[in-house]
């Protein structure tokens, strides 16, 4: 049977790529979000399960040991990793999947899937980015600075990607990562023939 396509994202948080990866995933049954672990605590609007596996970090920890994780990070003091079964999983059943993950997260699972596509998403500026965070409401002000830190430091890491898509405009950004799906798995097809 054919594999599914592993799709890697990473954006600066804030860069708006909840949103614009909701809107490339609604209609389309073929695709699917890995749900990642985390010891961040849940925001309001969060459930457990859905958004992330919300785990302390002696859970986190076994999971490392016990070779349970595809990659982790730390990011702002908290763990953040795959769990190999999330992807393995779907993957093996022809289900393409999306990874939403930071840039040194995304160069583990390069290692492990060298065909895995990754794409960064951009915000239009620093400034820009920065208002969003504030605007979102969900981070205080030593997290914001932080966040921030983190996001300069990530959109120096753009090149290393397969492709970069730039948030300036919604509908834009969607449509580009719409395209960019339906090329590579164009591309898989015709391997596949
Ligand atoms: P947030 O706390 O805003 O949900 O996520 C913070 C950062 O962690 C984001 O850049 C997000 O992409 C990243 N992240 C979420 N899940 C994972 C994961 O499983 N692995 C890694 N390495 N990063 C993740």
């Amino acid at each position: 049977m054919r594999k599914g396509l592993l799709f890697v994202f990473s954006a600066p948080s804030g860069a708006g790529k909840s949103t614009i990866l909701n809107r490339v995933i609604e209609d389309d049954p073929n695709i699917q979000f890995s749900v990642s672990a985390t010891t961040r605590l849940p925001r309001k609007s969060e459930v457990d399960g859905r958004d992330y596996h919300f785990l302390d970090r002696r859970q986190f920890l076994d999971n490392i040991k016990n070779g349970k994780m595809l990659e982790y990070d730390i990011y702002c003091d908290n763990y953040y990793g795959t769990l190999k079964s999330a992807v393995e999983e779907p993957i093996n059943k022809g289900i393409d999947i999306i990874l939403e993950i930071t840039v040194p997260g995304a160069l583990q699972v390069k290692k492990m899937y060298p065909d895995c596509i990754m794409i960064f998403i951009c915000p239009p500026s620093l400034q820009e980015l920065e208002k969003r965070i504030r605007r979102r409401g969900t981070e205080d002000e030593e997290v914001i600075q932080r966040r921030l830190e983190q996001a300069a430091k990530e959109m120096a890491q753009a090149n290393l990607y397969d492709y970069v898509v730039i948030n300036d405009d919604l509908e834009k950004a969607v449509r580009e990562i719409k395209q960019l799906i339906l090329e590579n798995r164009m591309k898989r097809r015709s391997e596949s023939l």
